[in-house]
């Protein structure tokens, strides 16, 4: 029986123009909702005017006035405030009389030029052109919030070159899309288009706001650059999905927070606390990687207004604190046809297709994809953050592997070794309780893979060492990119003659030794997987260099999804970005110290004084040293040095003077006030 009960679904996507809502709107000018559901609407004469009057009718009832194209600068990680750009314009204009009335037109909603000179853009534009050209992105829905509607749109230069995240990523979901069908019309099997799914499992912690305003390192870089380890931590493994406290005001923030997803028809589904202490997660319902992406922006958005709302503050950044665990966003990829057939899915696409072959075949792709261009996988996790996670027995190590399972790898190399073709129907097994008043349950023969970045997990893959404050454009972008020229691949060798089989035992023998069923925990790992040829790249500065690899920029270029130009801009911003992180991160350093720890340490007459002032000296040098580098090559390996052994050493004096401080003469809030306040 469904529940009679809506209090708890009702005004979901009340502020998200897709659906009834829209419907409702576009109705009285003669449409339905199914107008917006072809990306083409824009294009078609007279249909953007009418869009624009819906829309601005339905803002007016729910009291808006204002738009804005709603943009992703590039190299989004790591920062606060949504990680999205906007400039808001009023939807009314002035009589004569310079009384306002509504006014917004077709033009206005689909484009916008602004000026753009203050973002990042690698060398992509004079220094003394400034315009960045906006376009509407009709797969992500018009939301609403307060008095704002918000127009997702695409961001490029005055020459077309991405000045942002979202549009290369519609590029590679295209270029997946488009080699994807071309391979499986030659495998029988036609179909209109294909998409990629995902769902996004945000991780975040939530801390006194008071003691976050007590860390500058918090506010200014997200992250804890010293701190003594509080007594207890998360050994007693007593916090996952542990009640979410009631003590603090985290139970009606994460609730909150859950609404105003709603409002905006975000299906934030999954809500609960994780494996450290103040930490929480939550996960919506997986959809389109061009509005997952989108909304999880919002998410991320929505949980840092809320927070503080309620006292508290929301850390996004991949490790806050040491000691304990840190923060991911595990990236759940599928890719099925526009009809909604899961290509992943083994049932799915053997009923849908009736051919047995493809599933195999397209598995072999992927993994060849996984094998060629792990080095790809891993610059896109390259976020600062990830530098503290990646191996640390907390996500997988900086190795790209892929774990598919006993039941699914022996499958595949029976495949791969006779070409017999056979349905893949993965076996499930009774489990047993062990008393009689419980029944028992059929689950999958397969247990769960934690500690592989890139496991299979029965209709998707689950890219698990994406890092929590990232925007996922980049991992999505590389995913489909590597997987469309995989496609591409074996539809050539198939047209120039090959049976589909061999070419698929042909990728298998050359690539499965990127498969690994282990545990990518055992610190053997990293080097086994060196001596199989397998990518493994420990340095996420040296992951980024990467990306003008030749081997890279062919591919991006073959597949449309960035020119070299765009390859090598993206490349020194994300390089400046992680040198502008580190900056900030040591010149907070020294100000903590000059600031707190010394004074403590001499009112608490402690002797660290001498060699805390040396630290400051050492960071001072490293700081101008990063600025008198050649290049932001040079620079950013530089400030890896600065962050990961210098900083890091000098961490431990501070964290050593803290253990002895009197915590009335120290000033900054200590770990265990902003992690076990409750
Ligand atoms: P777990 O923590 O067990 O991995 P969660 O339920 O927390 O699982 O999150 C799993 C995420 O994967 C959800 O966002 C879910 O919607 C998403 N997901 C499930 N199936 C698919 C699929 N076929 N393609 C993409 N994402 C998926
Ligand atoms: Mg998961």
């Amino acid at each position: 029986m469904p529940s009679t009960s809506t209090a708890s679904v009702e005004g979901f996507g009340d502020h998200c123009f897709k659906g009834a809502v829209a419907k409702k709107y576009l109705s009285k000018y003669g449409e339905t909702d199914k107008l917006l559901t072809d990306v083409s609407w824009p294009s078609q004469p007279g249909k953007a005017d009418i869009v624009a009057k819906a829309v601005l009718d339905w803002a007016v009832d729910n009291g808006a006035s204002v738009y804005c194209h709603w943009f992703q600068p590039m190299a989004s990680s790591g920062v606060r405030h949504g990680l999205s750009a906007q400039v808001h314009q009023t939807m009314f204009e002035f009589d004569k009389d310079g009384k306002p009335f509504f006014k917004f037109t077709g033009e206005a909603l689909l484009q916008g030029e602004t000026d753009g000179s203050s973002y990042p853009n690698g060398g992509m534009r004079a220094t003394h052109r400034a315009g960045g050209y906006l376009s509407i992105d009709p797969l992500s829905p018009i939301f609403l919030r307060e008095d704002t509607v918000f127009i997702p749109a695409a961001f490029v230069s005055y020459n077309g070159d991405a000045l942002d995240e979202k549009t290369p990523l519609h590029r590679a979901v295209e270029a997946m899309s488009k080699e994807g069908t071309r391979l499986l019309k030659l495998l029988g099997y036609e179909v209109d288009g294909l998409i990629n799914n995902i769902g996004l499992e945000q991780e975040i912690f939530l801390v006194p706001r008071h003691a976050f305003y007590r860390r500058p390192d918090l506010q200014f870089t997200g992250r804890t650059i010293m701190g003594k380890a509080s007594a207890r931590g998360q050994e007693m493994s007593d916090h996952y999905m542990a009640p979410i406290s009631r003590a603090t005001t985290a139970f009606d923030c994460m609730r909150q927070i859950q609404m105003e997803c709603f409002k905006v028809g975000i299906p934030l589904k999954t809500r609960h606390r994780e494996v450290a202490p103040n930490q929480y997660e939550f996960a919506p319902l997986f959809g389109n990687v061009i509005n997952q992406t989108d909304q999880n922006l919002m998410v991320m958005q929505i949980i840092e207004e809320v927070a503080s709302e309620n006292g508290l503050a929301a850390l996004l950044q991949e490790k806050p604190f040491a000691g304990i665990n840190g923060s991911g966003k595990h990236n759940n990829w599928s890719i099925g046809t526009t009809d909604g057939v899961n290509l992943l899915n083994p049932k799915q696409i053997n009923a849908a297709s009736k051919n047995a072959e493809i599933f195999p075949i397209i598995m072999a792709a992927i993994v060849s994809a996984i094998d060629k261009h792990g080095d790809l996988m891993r610059l896109a996790i390259a976020s600062p953050g990830n530098d503290f996670r990646l191996g640390a027995m907390e996500a997988p190590p900086a190795v790209i592997s892929t774990y598919l399972g006993d039941d699914m790898t022996n499958y595949l190399m029976a495949f791969m070794d006779s070409g017999n073709v056979e349905a893949y129907v993965p076996s499930k097994k009774k489990l047993a309780f062990g008393a009689n008043s419980i029944s028992e349950i059929e689950v999958p023969a397969e247990d769960r893979n934690r500690t592989s970045p890139f496991p299979y997990g029965g209709a998707r893959f689950e890219f698990r060492a994406a890092g929590s404050s990232q925007n996922v454009s980049l991992i999505n972008t590389v995913l489909n990119t590597i997987t469309a020229e995989a496609f591409a691949i074996v539809a050539d060798r198939i047209e120039a003659g090959e049976t589909p089989t061999a070419v698929a035992q042909d990728l298998l023998k050359a690539h499965s030794k990127v498969i690994f069923n282990g545990n990518g925990y055992d610190p053997e790992w990293p080097d086994t997987a060196v001596e199989k040829g397998i990518w493994r790249i420990d340095s996420g500065v040296e992951a980024i260099k990467k990306f003008t690899d030749s081997k890279n920029t062919e591919l991006f270029e073959k597949m449309g999804v960035f020119t070299p130009r765009e390859c090598e801009a993206r490349r020194a911003i994300l390089l400046d970005h992680y040198i502008g992180t580190v900056e900030m991160e040591a010149l907070t350093m020294v100000d903590m110290i000059n600031q707190h720890v010394i004074p403590s340490c001499k009112k608490a007459e402690l002797g660290f004084v001498k060699k805390l002032e040396d630290a400051v000296k050492t960071l001072t040098k490293a700081v101008d040293e990063m600025h008198a580098a050649a290049d932001e090559a040079e620079a950013a390996s530089l400030a890896r040095v600065l962050r990961l052994d210098t900083m890091i050493k000098i961490r431990e004096v501070c964290d050593e003077a803290e253990g002895l401080c009197p915590p009335s003469l120290w000033t900054l809030a200590s770990y265990s006030e902003l992690l076990f306040l409750d």
